[in-house]
């Protein structure tokens, strides 16, 4: 593949942004990647890898020069991110986020963004629970969505250029607007990893009855719940802070559903129970189909040898 973007800056070393760079260089899609995160041990961790060609103590310095700045930091971090480098920034560049929420980032970066700098936000929708520079990897983003959020001004092949880097690094790229993409986030992941962590509370709140009976038995279903409840806390608190809205709405409609599942239970309606279990498993066939997941049984999770 050929370059995309001559010099791209990552502002934030984490699992998207190392991710990312073992993309681009796998593919050639960057002619030079600079980086910059908080802290110095980050810094030399990316310059050890070898995923950034420079790193800088400042986010301005790596933003300097830069065709692409990608602001890869959790969401509440982004609009200081953007004021510091907005004065640092060069005329027809572009810059993008990766943030799981697009509203607040939109609000927080687009006042500091100059004129003759073109800001698409992005949000790949791949990840792990694991975060920090050695948790990245070149494949993270193949045959997943990046939903880009253009706007408004920013010149269509400007939009394509970042489209070619994201389809670049494997991935499928769609086009919505800030608020629908929150909506949509909060079905699919925000309020399922709320759920996830109460479900997680709410066993560690049981252990002191049932002792290690919780970690013995978690292959039950339970274990699943915990992949999501181990995500990154510091990310997981903004996107609760920044995606408020859309996420009460939907956990609204949980509890009513959860009500009506709770019922359906003390009533013995079995018929109710069985046509709700059998819509939901219409969905997962969905997912598959769709090539978001494997149908492998146990999520194609591999035995260790005996
Ligand atoms: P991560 O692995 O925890 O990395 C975050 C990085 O941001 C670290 O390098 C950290 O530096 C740096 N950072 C934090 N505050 C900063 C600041 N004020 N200035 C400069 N650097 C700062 O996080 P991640 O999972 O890559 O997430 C990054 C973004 O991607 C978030 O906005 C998140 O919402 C989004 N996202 C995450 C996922 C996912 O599943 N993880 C998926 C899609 C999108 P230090 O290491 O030096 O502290």
């Amino acid at each position: 593949m050929s370059v995309v973007y001559e010099r791209v800056a990552l502002i934030g070393l984490g699992l998207i942004a190392s991710s990312m760079a073992h993309a681009m260089k796998q593919w050639g899609l960057a002619g030079s990647i600079a980086g910059h995160a908080k802290t110095e041990e980050t810094r030399k961790t990316a310059l050890e890898i070898g995923f950034c060609d420079e790193v800088f103590a400042t986010a301005a310095e790596a933003a300097k020069d830069a065709d692409l700045v990608v602001l890869a930091v959790p969401v509440g971090a982004m609009g200081a991110v953007a004021a510091e480098i907005s004065p640092h920034l060069k005329p027809g560049a572009t810059v993008t986020d990766v943030g799981s929420v697009k509203q607040a980032v939109v609000e927080a970066v687009a006042p500091h963004i100059p004129e003759g700098v073109h800001f698409i936000p992005g949000h790949p929708l791949a990840g792990t629970e694991h975060s920090g520079p050695r948790s990245g990897f070149a494949t993270l983003f193949q045959n997943r969505w990046c939903l880009l959020v253009p706007t408004d001004g920013v010149p269509a092949e400007a939009t394509a250029r970042l489209r070619a880097l994201w389809e670049g690094m494997g991935a499928n790229v769609d086009e919505m607007d800030a608020s629908h993409h929150d909506l949509v986030l909060a079905v699919t992941s925000h309020t399922p990893h709320l759920i996830a962590y109460t479900m997680v509370g709410v066993a560690d709140h049981l252990r002191r009855v049932t002792e290690s009976e919780i970690i013995k038995y978690s292959a039950a279903g339970f274990r699943d719940f915990t992949r999501i409840a181990a995500s990154d806390p510091t990310m997981w608190r903004d996107v609760f802070l920044t995606n408020k809205e859309a996420t009460l709405d939907i956990l609204g409609r949980f509890t009513e559903e959860l009500f009506m599942l709770q019922r359906a239970i003390r009533m013995g309606d079995g018929d109710f129970l069985f046509d709700y279990f059998t819509r939901t498993r219409a969905i997962r066939r969905g997912i598959i189909e769709a090539g978001q997941d494997t149908a492998a049984p146990d999520f194609g999770r591999v035995k260790a040898a005996k």
